[in-house]
């Protein structure tokens, strides 16, 4: 396996990923879309070009890669199969949780595995009663002699019928019901009472499986509790400010291939004599929708920078993910204009991309749960 982020500092791994992705991804990507899946052979290209070691700590092996160049990973990635790049943050995530309040043992063999096979990893927090809420969280843990026992049920569980390791929320029987009350748990697939049930039909990104899990009187031994009993809201506001660095960094990889798509697109339409890329009308509309999404990139570089600068700052990072949202969704669907009726058909990849697109607004606080963290992040005080 190549060390990636040496070769970054070289010359080496955005050529190469720029490859992976015109080569690998985007040929295959109607298929992948229809099938429902992201076939094998795809992950375990991305584990030989070194992916995988970016996200693991150096102290355990791994790249310890910074989250400015993870969300430049990302883009790229998102330039070629939202999907995957959505994948792969999921799992990036909830390795996250590992390393930073797993023990060590734990730590150490999940690191192993990663930079070993590069496996996929599934965070579990959103449940049916309200993702937003985090203290409607019904999942259960009953602690037993040398663990806990987990029943309930999760929906939304991204790579759920790939994974091999599972982040999961649960309340301490005894705890209130507030979200202080929460505590994360590391369980490994195939234990007994975990099951993955069949994946939602999405509206986009069906090439990566979202599916509800069930939990039945799970076991959990004490030492694959990640953190203290009750950290676990913490811990997830911890991780969500760099994981929605990701998903807004995807979006924006989004834009740029359907930036790309309708300028292809444009300068071969010739009405009246003329392509409709040279319209000033149309030149316009490129130039203000690339302006906000350079804005939307600086933003997520900011917010990125945060993170490796160790600086809490959760409004800035959903500032970020609210705003890469709110321009992809403006983006895709001002260039999906421009194909006419073409567009109200899936005769082009543009309207895969629309589809796709939704998803940015959707998850990982939602628009209207962005703003409310902004706005305490800018009047932290009760005072009117
Ligand atoms: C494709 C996909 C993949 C996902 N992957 C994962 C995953 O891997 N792991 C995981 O745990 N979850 C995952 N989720 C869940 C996702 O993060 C949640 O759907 C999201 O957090 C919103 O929760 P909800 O759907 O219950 O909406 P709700 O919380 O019910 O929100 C519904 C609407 O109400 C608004 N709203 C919520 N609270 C307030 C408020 N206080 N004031 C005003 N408006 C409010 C929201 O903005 C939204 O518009 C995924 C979801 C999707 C669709």
């Amino acid at each position: 396996m190549k060390s990636c982020f040496e070769n970054y500092l070289g010359s080496g791994i955005m050529p190469e990923l720029k490859a992976f992705v015109g080569q690998k991804i985007q040929p295959n990507l109607r298929e992948w879309e229809e099938k429902a899946e992201i076939p094998e052979s795809t992950w375990e290209e991305m584990h030989r070009l070194g992916l995988w070691s970016l996200a693991v700590p150096k102290e355990l092996g791994g790249e310890g890669a910074p989250t400015v160049y993870l969300a430049e990973i990302m883009k790229e990635l998102a330039y070629g199969s939202s999907a995957l790049a959505t994948a792969f943050t999921a799992s990036i995530m909830s390795g996250l949780c590992i390393f930073f309040a797993g023990e060590t043992p734990l730590r150490e063999n999940y690191a192993n595995r990663i930079l070993e096979h590069g496996d996929v990893s599934a965070f579990a927090m959103t449940e049916k009663e309200g993702g937003s809420d985090l203290s409607n969280i019904q999942t259960t843990a009953k602690v037993v002699p040398g663990g806990y026992l987990l029943n309930g049920e999760k929906c939304f569980v991204t790579n759920a019928n790939i994974a091999k390791h599972f982040v999961i929320l649960a309340r301490l029987e005894h705890e209130r019901r507030t979200s202080r009350g929460l505590t994360m748990f590391y369980v490994p697939a195939g234990t007994a009472g975990l099951e993955v049930n069949a994946a939602y039909k999405k509206f986009g990104q069906n090439a990566v499986r979202t599916c509800p899990i069930s939990l039945k009187e799970v076991f959990v031994p004490d030492n694959h509790r990640l953190g203290e009993p009750g950290s676990a809201r913490d811990l997830s506001y911890r991780i969500l400010q760099r994981s929605r660095c990701f998903l807004a960094a995807g979006a924006i990889g989004l834009c740029s291939r359907a930036d790309d798509l309708a300028r292809e697109y444009l300068s071969k339409r010739v009405i009246l004599r003329r392509s409709l890329l040279s319209q000033p009308v149309i030149r316009h509309l490129f130039t203000q929708l690339n302006t906000e999404k350079e804005a939307a990139w600086q933003l997520i570089l900011s917010a990125a920078k945060d993170w490796d600068d160790n600086a809490l700052s959760l409004h800035r990072v959903n500032m970020a993910k609210l705003f890469a949202a709110q321009v992809a969704n403006r983006f895709v669907s001002g260039m999906m204009e421009l194909y006419g009726g073409w567009s109200y058909t899936d005769t082009y990849e543009i309207e895969q991309l629309l589809r796709d697109v939704k998803f940015y607004e959707a998850v990982e606080g939602p628009a209207f749960v962005q703003q409310i963290l902004i706005t305490r992040g800018l009047f932290p005080s009760k005072v009117q």
